[in-house]
């Protein structure tokens, strides 16, 4: 079953730590993404929400997985199983080395994902400290931090998948 790493990139202005609101595995944060049916070719016309918080079990095994759907083209079922523990905040120092910091990993059968769209339910903190709740649906952010005295962004938000392999280093699962 392939293995997927979601990372992202942003240019931050007087902005660090920009993550989902409960953290990087925030059970509630909702994941867009546009699935390719592996058997026939066809994208799903609309992105599907996946949370962490929300399982379902697979048919006809004990498995469970965060989404099991069935390509509407040719009818085979796929399932997606997200993998919490390896995301980590895009703080400013990645942002001005323009790296990307890992969001989540995706185990996927049947489905592969070509495109995530961001969301609403981000957080961020300003260089004074102050926290702020981040919309990312329209793509960027922009505001005026008044403790810091100083404006504050998201910008040139970029998300990718990358075909990942499970490995064991040092007693911790990792995967690159
Ligand atoms: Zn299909």
């Amino acid at each position: 079953m392939p293995i997927f790493l979601l990372s992202f990139k942003a240019d931050l202005e007087n902005l660090t730590d920009l993550q989902p609101r409960e953290g990087c595995d925030d059970p509630g944060y909702g994941y867009f993404m546009k699935l390719k049916c592996e058997n026939c070719g066809e994208i799903t016309p609309k992105e599907t929400c996946l949370t962490l918080s929300e399982m379902v079990s697979l048919p006809n095994s004990r498995g469970t997985a965060n989404l099991v759907q069935k390509c509407k083209f040719c009818g085979r079922e796929g399932s997606v199983l997200m993998i919490p523990g390896q995301g980590k905040p895009l703080t400013l120092d990645l942002s001005e080395a323009q790296a990307a910091a890992p969001l989540m990993v995706f185990e996927c059968r049947g489905f592969e994902p070509i495109g995530f769209l961001f969301a609403d339910g981000w957080k961020a903190r300003s260089i004074s400290g102050t926290a702020f709740e981040i919309d990312l649906s329209t793509g960027d952010f922009a505001e005026y931090d008044e403790e810091g005295e100083c404006p504050i962004s998201v910008s040139n938000l970029e998300a990718r998948f990358k075909v990942v392999h499970k490995k064991s280093k040092r007693g911790q699962t990792v995967y690159e």
